[in-house]
């Protein structure tokens, strides 16, 4: 329990994204962690907490960790390429990571010593001044601080600063993730799934999350696992049309894989689908043209649906 939460403070404020329980405690709703909270509680992620018979979150405008980067230390693909990121998080996180580099922010109690005041525009302005082109919510998952972040990237919209959230991954009970594209001819090239499968597995989640993909394994996957789905997504394969928050249901006795949806919806996503762009030239470009689905067997011939030959002969 603690007595120090209250809206009276600047940096207190009201949440959305929580509801009541029935045995009169409040959920809540922002992440896996669905922290179920007496009055006076705060989450794992202490930054939210209840108060005055809601959620609240206390570190509305107090950052910490300010640092400029360059972009390429954000696990990202070529953004912004070469500029420079003006990196920030707040105290707490959802996380409890042992590895975790950054213990003195994420697991800080200590937010008068540790955190900077600093308001949305301020954050803005700084980030101009300093010759950033994007402002990075970092070094704890920025889902607990949402409010604050999104107000920040209004922030810095305004002054043409794009923003990037380093978030934790959602992956929780029951959830069925969904990897595609890394087909032979969408990835292409069938890169290495272990990383992945492990990931899950070692999170504690291999029996009670599944995986669905049309990348390939190896024999060492182990877990509630269905890869080679074909055809796959670049070749318009329903996997495709998948997407967040859709119900999957894996029934293994008889051999089905379903998604809730109707056949008109389906197809309409199938028709919407763009698959991400393919290589054009080079070994990745022949082999994804000259790659057929698993359903088909060993295909030798060219393929249409991606990579097509050009005129005059395969990239070599
Ligand atoms: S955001 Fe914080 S309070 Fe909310 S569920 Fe996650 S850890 Fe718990």
């Amino acid at each position: 329990m603690t007595d120090d939460v209250s809206l009276a403070d600047p940096h207190t404020v009201p949440t959305r994204f929580w509801h009541r329980l029935d045995d009169r405690r409040v959920q809540c709703d922002v992440c896996p962690r669905a922290c179920r909270l007496h009055e006076g509680q705060r989450g794992l992620c202490f930054v939210r907490a209840r108060a005055d018979d809601r959620i609240v979150l206390t570190s509305y405008g107090r950052s910490s960790g300010f640092c400029v980067d360059p972009v390429e230390k954000k696990p990202l693909n070529h953004f912004l390429p070469g500029s420079a990121v003006l990196s920030f998080g707040t105290a707490g996180c959802n996380l409890a990571c042992k590895f975790c580099q950054n213990w003195d922010i994420s697991k800080s109690r200590e937010f008068d010593t540790l955190a900077d005041q600093a308001t949305p525009e301020v954050i803005a302005q700084a980030a101009r001044r300093l010759g950033c082109a994007s402002v990075a919510f970092t070094y704890n998952d920025p889902v607990i601080f949402h409010e604050y972040a999104i107000d920040v990237a209004a922030a810095c919209h305004e002054h043409g600063i794009r923003t990037v959230a380093v978030t934790a991954g959602e992956i929780s009970e029951g959830d069925v993730v969904v990897i595609r594209n890394e087909g032979p001819a969408g990835g292409p090239g069938m890169r290495e799934m272990l990383a992945v499968t492990a990931a899950i597995v070692g999170e504690g989640l291999g029996e009670s999350v599944a995986l669905l993909t049309d990348g390939r394994f190896s024999g060492a996957t182990h877990g509630f696992m269905a890869a080679h789905i074909a055809p796959e997504a670049v070749r318009g394969g329903a996997i495709a049309a998948v997407r967040d928050g859709d119900a999957i249901t894996i029934d293994v006795d008889s051999r089905r894989i379903d998604v809730d949806l109707d056949g008109d919806e389906i197809a309409e996503r199938l028709a919407a689908y763009e698959p991400p762009p393919a290589p054009e030239r080079g070994v990745l470009a022949k082999y994804a043209a000259l790659v057929g689905s698993a359903s088909e067997g060993a295909l030798t011939d060219p393929q249409p649906a991606r990579a097509p030959a050009p005129a005059g002969g395969l990239p070599v």
